[in-house]
């Protein structure tokens, strides 16, 4: 299984994205833990990265590139991947096509993620890292309005798209992933889904999945 998820930090996709690789036992690549731990150990690139982490701007792609590059290309990623937080704006979409074209790859679902501003930005508070103070957050939000949040009409338009609704427990969201994965491993045979009262056509129209309260 090989999985993108996308959304504004603190919209509990990191979360879900380490149930999912537990579960499957295959790896979470989380480009903003692996930018965290390089400035920890203060290796070249989080040297590079550093000033842009703590901005809440978007580290310079080729940087990102490198990471990604090989960690797809690695043997623990050939049996599929979580990606979290790559790609964050265009660019970084193309790239992974053609990354994944070389690697004779391709994606299985898109996931984004969204909580309403107000939650999200209690939730960010509450969770009291370095980069979460009120400044950042905002700055964070702002960047991923302007580059990160075009991908959703990107993937959208390829019918690979999937909205999950993340103001809900960890264990309702994880319920509603187990239950799209469920559904679309119906696809072969069956391409319309019914979700509550929606038909849906995965890869054709977009899907959305939405908790309920
Ligand atoms: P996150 O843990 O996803 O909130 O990411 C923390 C920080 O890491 C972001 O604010 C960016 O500075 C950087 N970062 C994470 N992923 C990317 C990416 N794909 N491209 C550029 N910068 C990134």
């Amino acid at each position: 299984m090989r999985l993108i998820l996308l959304g504004v930090p603190g919209t509990g996709k990191g979360t879900q994205a380490a149930i999912l690789s537990k579960q499957w036992q295959i790896p979470h690549i989380s480009t903003g833990e692996i930018l965290r731990q390089a400035i920890a150990d203060k290796t070249s690139l989080g040297l590079k990265a550093k000033a842009y982490v703590e901005k809440g701007d978007l580290v310079p792609d080729h940087l990102i590139f490198h990471i990604i590059r090989h960690r797809l290309s690695h043997s623990s990623a050939q049996r599929g991947w979580i990606l979290d937080g790559f790609p964050s704006n265009l660019s970084q979409a193309r790239f992974l096509d053609e990354l994944l074209e070389t690697l004779r790859h391709s994606y299985n679902r898109v996931f984004s993620f969204y909580v309403p501003i107000d939650v999200l930005v209690q939730r960010l508070q509450q969770r009291g890292r370095s980069d979460d103070n009120p400044e950042f957050i905002c700055r964070r939000l702002e960047v991923y309005q302007e580059q990160t949040a075009p991908l959703i009409q990107h993937y959208r338009r390829q019918g690979c798209l999937t909205v999950i609704n993340g103001d809900r427990s960890v264990e309702i969201v994880s319920q509603f992933l187990q239950a799209s994965f469920c559904e679309s491993s119906l696809l072969p045979n069956q391409t319309t889904l019914s979700v509550g009262k929606k038909l849906i056509t995965p890869r054709k129209t977009n899907s959305i999945y939405m908790t309920q309260k």
